[in-house]
């Protein structure tokens, strides 16, 4: 199949659509044929994102939908207006929705730990919960579920102790989801990216910056449309195993 038709018919869900890494998952998803649902806690950058999909292909029809992934109420309400919707459960669903609140251990808020933590690692479990529960209730065959840790979950990071423990907990997560729903054709994989320039590495201080370039053998922060785009797209084609990946 042609590079840029091989996703046609895949609805896919993309959490976290509407800014950086979840954005450019949108766009080239949309570009490579599949429908997607842009689900963000932002309304108005959930629809911007909407706006640039190209929908030229046969068949597509794109969302955008406003979702609180911390919250199993409001990811029920999204699962049921995509089926309502599309008459199917996504078959592809791509986890990006995250956060950061950065301080040093010694002096982290008990809520900002725990605030990471819902959002990025309970999150990332409600949702592929949510979505492996409908494609298991209307007996698809297969499906494909992605979740995005963070080289920062496997080597640590200075002033994010909520942050790694939530990504490491994504890796755990997904190696185990993995495991659990092979047996009804739903691939889990969790991609780790290294440090990418988005909405999110903008609110890191310059100086941080210069020295996480410095650890980058191509001295240079990763593009939210790079490798790690072509990669995910890979995974829903052909790989079939747990994938660790860093740009
Ligand atoms: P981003 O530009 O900030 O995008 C994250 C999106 O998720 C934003 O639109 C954000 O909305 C949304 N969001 C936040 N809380 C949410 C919630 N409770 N429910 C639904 N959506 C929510 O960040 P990014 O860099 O693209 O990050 C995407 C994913 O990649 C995250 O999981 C991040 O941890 C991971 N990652 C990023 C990097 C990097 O270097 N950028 C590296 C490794 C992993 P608001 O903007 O309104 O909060």
């Amino acid at each position: 199949m042609a590079a840029a038709t091989r996703l046609i018919s895949r609805l896919t869900l993309v959490t976290g659509g509407g800014s950086g890494i979840g954005r450019a998952v949108c766009q080239r998803f949309a570009s490579e044929g599949a429908s997607v649902v842009v689900a963000d806690i932002s309304e108005e950058s959930a629809n911007e994102t909407m706006g640039s999909l190209s929908g030229d292909l046969r068949g597509q029809v794109h969302m955008a939908a406003v979702v609180d992934v911390s919250s199993k109420e409001s990811i029920k309400k999204l699962v049921t207006s995509i089926q309502t919707h599309y008459f199917q459960p996504p078959s592809v669903c791509v986890n990006a929705a995250g956060i950061t609140q950065d301080e040093f251990l010694l002096s982290m808020e008990e809520e900002h730990f725990d605030r990471v933590i819902q959002v990025n690692l309970k999150g990332s479990f409600l949702v592929t919960q949510a979505v492996s529960q409908a494609l298991v209730a209307c007996g698809a065959s297969k499906g494909s579920i992605i979740t995005v840790g963070s080289i920062v979950g496997k080597v640590g990071n200075l002033g994010q102790a909520n942050y790694a423990a939530s990504k490491a907990g994504v890796q755990g997560l997904t190696r185990t989801a993995a495991k659990e729903l092979s047996r009804f054709g739903i691939r889990c994989n969790c991609v780790l990216p290294g440090f990418i320039t988005t909405p999110m590495t903008d609110k890191v201080p310059e100086k941080v910056i210069s020295k996480l370039q410095s650890l980058v053998p191509l001295g240079r922060l990763g593009e939210p449309a790079g490798q790690l785009i072509r990669l995910l797209v890979k995974l829903n084609c052909l790989f079939s195993l747990h994938v660790c990946y860093s740009e």
